[in-house]
């Protein structure tokens, strides 16, 4: 077959499974003391099928277009399947284990990289203007980007990453200005404005982008 095909592992598979899944991403289960040469014979046979599904997801999603892209840093990026098990975008390199399904891996490592990221991003932006936080937390919130406790406890969204760096700056910058001002008045934006001067720019691209941002 000439598309590429995920091979994985699963120890409790009884047998070899072919799956097409929503997002058009082709998989092989190899159980239990299988070999990858029989998985991909395996898969070779039902290349009909294969391209008959493929095809049937076509039609379905060509409203939508093509699922198999995310947002990262700003930038629509490809995710690359690279056989026999990886899945790519940017600079990441995801392996699929065990059947997980390919928008929880890649979930997964959002998180991770926002893990990694924010908190320290926090401290930098912080000290900068004089301020202190107690502790930064990374949250998965279906419908907000940040928010700022009056114990002064950061919580970020860990889309984050997905987002341009000046807009997870000014996201980050107006949760640090509600440590002098736990409000939206007048006074409050006007702190922001002063603290970072691409805000209009910064929401104007939130406003646009939110909704490639809920697929993952
Ligand atoms: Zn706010």
């Amino acid at each position: 077959m000439n598309v590429p095909i995920l091979y994985c592992k699963k120890r409790n598979a009884r047998r070899y499974i072919l799956r097409v899944d929503a997002e058009g991403i082709i998989r092989v289960t190899i159980p239990r003391g299988g070999s990858l040469d029989y998985a991909k014979a395996f898969a070779d046979k039902q290349a009909g099928w294969v391209e008959l599904q493929l095809k049937k997801l076509q039609e379905r999603t060509e409203s939508h277009g093509s699922e198999k892209e995310i947002l990262f840093r700003g930038e629509m990026v490809p995710l690359v399947i690279e056989p026999p098990n990886c899945v790519c975008f940017a600079n990441q390199k995801i392996q699929m284990v065990e059947g997980a399904d390919l928008r929880s891996r890649v979930k997964e490592r959002l998180r991770w990289l926002a893990q990694a990221e924010l908190p320290e991003k926090v401290m930098e932006l912080a000290l900068q203007h004089g301020l202190q936080v107690k502790r930064v937390s990374v949250r998965d919130q279906r419908s907000r980007w940040g928010s700022c406790s009056s114990k002064g406890v950061i919580s970020l969204n860990y889309r984050l990453v997905q987002v341009p760096e000046f807009v997870r700056d000014y996201v980050i910058v107006h949760e640090l200005m509600h440590l002098r001002q736990m409000n939206h008045s007048e006074r409050f934006w006007k702190l922001v404005h002063e603290a970072f001067p691409r805000v209009d720019e910064a929401r104007g691209w939130l406003r646009q982008h939110t909704r490639a941002l809920g697929h993952f």
